[in-house]
């Protein structure tokens, strides 16, 4: 394969410290691949997946490798496919709101360059500031913003992929409206890199609202927190956020970069965008709501005070990093009345078990990151987290939940997709990765058990 890449003119490498680096992602799960590859076009996609397809040789598409949950670790001797050199924003059409980027952009960057031009992607994971618009597509990835606006896969309208055997597909369409034939841009949307490549993606963006307000809501219980959520929303006001930190979330940041944070039992992060009227007369709503269930409140003015609050809403994650040596993350939903329910449970889990459970995330959408932080190189502790991890699965079911919200299956939750779904539709599913891929070459071992 080497000759045929040098040949060609792609990128690549087999260096011990680039199938080091490529090996992981954000799971902190490793394999080691036989091969880095860059391509830098379709052309190249193509080129690659044909030599790998007459081959037999697995191809692992990989943007930043901050998957959670093991979807971007490369399976044995898979080649690794990097889209670092295809990162370009292809066009912007501000009259029809779309862009076109290939799968390499960066999140933030995307954000960066249509902020210059009083546009904006809604679409914003936490870990925007590095992770790439293809894997964001590939996970159908969401944020703290789908409250509001919805995720990824709500703004994608094109995408062109590669298959398996290296045929160029075209899926969706350049207009908003469409629904000619099966939908196979869904398909592909979530189906993490096990269906086909995505090479590049169609988007749509929309107008910087007016006027943004950010707003703290503290609370000595969770039931109060609960209640407040409910409350905000039946009242008929949709915030862009409502992210939420249980007093786990915040001690590990305060500790990890002391930003003087309350130390309550739960804080929302509540977000309002729309016209400068609408925003004053909803954050005096909001603060009214907060004090009858017993809240307190703190508006950020300025976008120094707003960014402060956010730097600590994503601090989160590296503070985790100094609370234990590993964790087992999950994104569970469950409906929104069943949170201080679910949050309650979580936390009895912890003390019977002794082993700390941080709970923070998108709460205005029910969705949850439960981190069961533990130690794998005490038997003991690895078997408790483990034992707990699905004693957590299953009560978000029984909560009438679902396993995954944005993060996927992977490699991590594969064991506990026949929990949620029933053999005939994992049959189904199984069918259609035969026919994009009948000799299992994309990600193989991925999503099924
Ligand atoms: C600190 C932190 C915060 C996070 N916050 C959020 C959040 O708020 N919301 C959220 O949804 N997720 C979040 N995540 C998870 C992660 O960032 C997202 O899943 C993100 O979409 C992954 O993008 P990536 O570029 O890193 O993709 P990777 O991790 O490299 O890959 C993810 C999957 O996409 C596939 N893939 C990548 N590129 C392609 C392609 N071109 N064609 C086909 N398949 C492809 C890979 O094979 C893999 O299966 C967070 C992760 C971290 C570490």
């Amino acid at each position: 394969m080497k000759n045929l890449l040098e040949k060609a003119g792609i990128d690549f490498s087999d260096a011990e410290e680039d199938l080091i680096c490529y090996g992981f992602d954000a799971s902190r799960g490793f394999k080691k691949p036989s091969l880095v590859v860059w391509p830098k076009s379709t052309d190249d996609i193509v080129m690659i997946t044909k030599t790998a397809f007459e081959r037999t040789i697995p191809i692992v598409p990989r943007g930043a490798g901050t998957a959670t949950t093991g979807a971007a670790v490369p399976s044995e001797e898979a080649v690794v496919m990097s889209f670092e050199k295809m990162d370009r924003i292809l066009e912007v059409d501000i009259k029809n709101q779309t862009v076109v980027v290939e799968p390499g952009l960066i999140n933030g960057r995307l954000q960066k360059e249509l902020e210059l031009l009083d546009f904006f992607y809604p679409p914003d994971p936490s870990s925007m500031e590095f992770c790439t618009i293809g894997g964001n597509v590939a996970v159908n990835a969401g944020g703290p913003r789908a409250l509001k606006y919805g995720v990824t896969g709500d703004y994608v309208l094109e995408i062109e992929a590669v298959t398996a055997e290296g045929s160029v597909i075209k899926t969706g369409r350049k207009t908003f409206k469409g629904v000619v034939g099966y939908d196979l841009k869904s398909l592909l949307i979530g189906s993490e890199g096990t269906l086909a490549i995505i090479s590049k993606i169609r988007l749509r963006i929309v107008p910087l609202p007016e006027a943004v307000l950010t707003i703290i809501a503290t609370f000595k219980s969770i039931e109060q927190s609960g209640s407040f959520v409910i409350e905000v929303l039946n009242r008929g006001i949709l915030p862009r956020c409502l992210e939420l930190m249980d007093r786990y979330a915040i001690e590990a940041v305060e500790e990890y970069k002391p930003t003087g944070l309350p130390l309550v039992d739960a804080m929302l992060l509540v977000e309002i965008d729309g016209e400068y009227s609408t925003v004053k007369e909803n954050a005096d709503i909001i603060a009214d709501i907060c004090r009858s269930k017993g809240g307190e409140i703190q508006i950020a003015e300025d976008s120094i005070s707003r960014d402060k609050l956010w730097q600590a809403r994503r601090a989160i994650a590296p503070a985790l990093h100094h609370l234990a040596p590993d964790k087992i993350n999950h994104d569970i939903v469950v409906p929104r009345t069943e949170i201080p329910n679910m949050l309650k449970f979580l936390r009895n889990l912890s003390e019977k078990h002794s082993i700390k459970i941080v709970c923070f995330g998108h709460a205005g959408d029910g969705n949850l990151h439960v981190n069961i932080m533990f130690n794998r190189e005490d038997e003991e502790d690895y078997k408790k987290a483990q034992t707990l991890a699905k004693q957590t699965v299953e009560e978000t079911l029984r909560l009438g939940g679902t396993i995954s919200g944005e993060h996927g299956i992977g490699l991590t939750k594969s064991d506990y997709l026949a929990m949620e779904l029933g053999n005939k539709e994992i049959d189904l599913m199984r069918g259609i990765k035969r026919l994009f891929d009948h000799k299992n070459i994309l990600n193989p071992g991925k999503i099924f058990p």
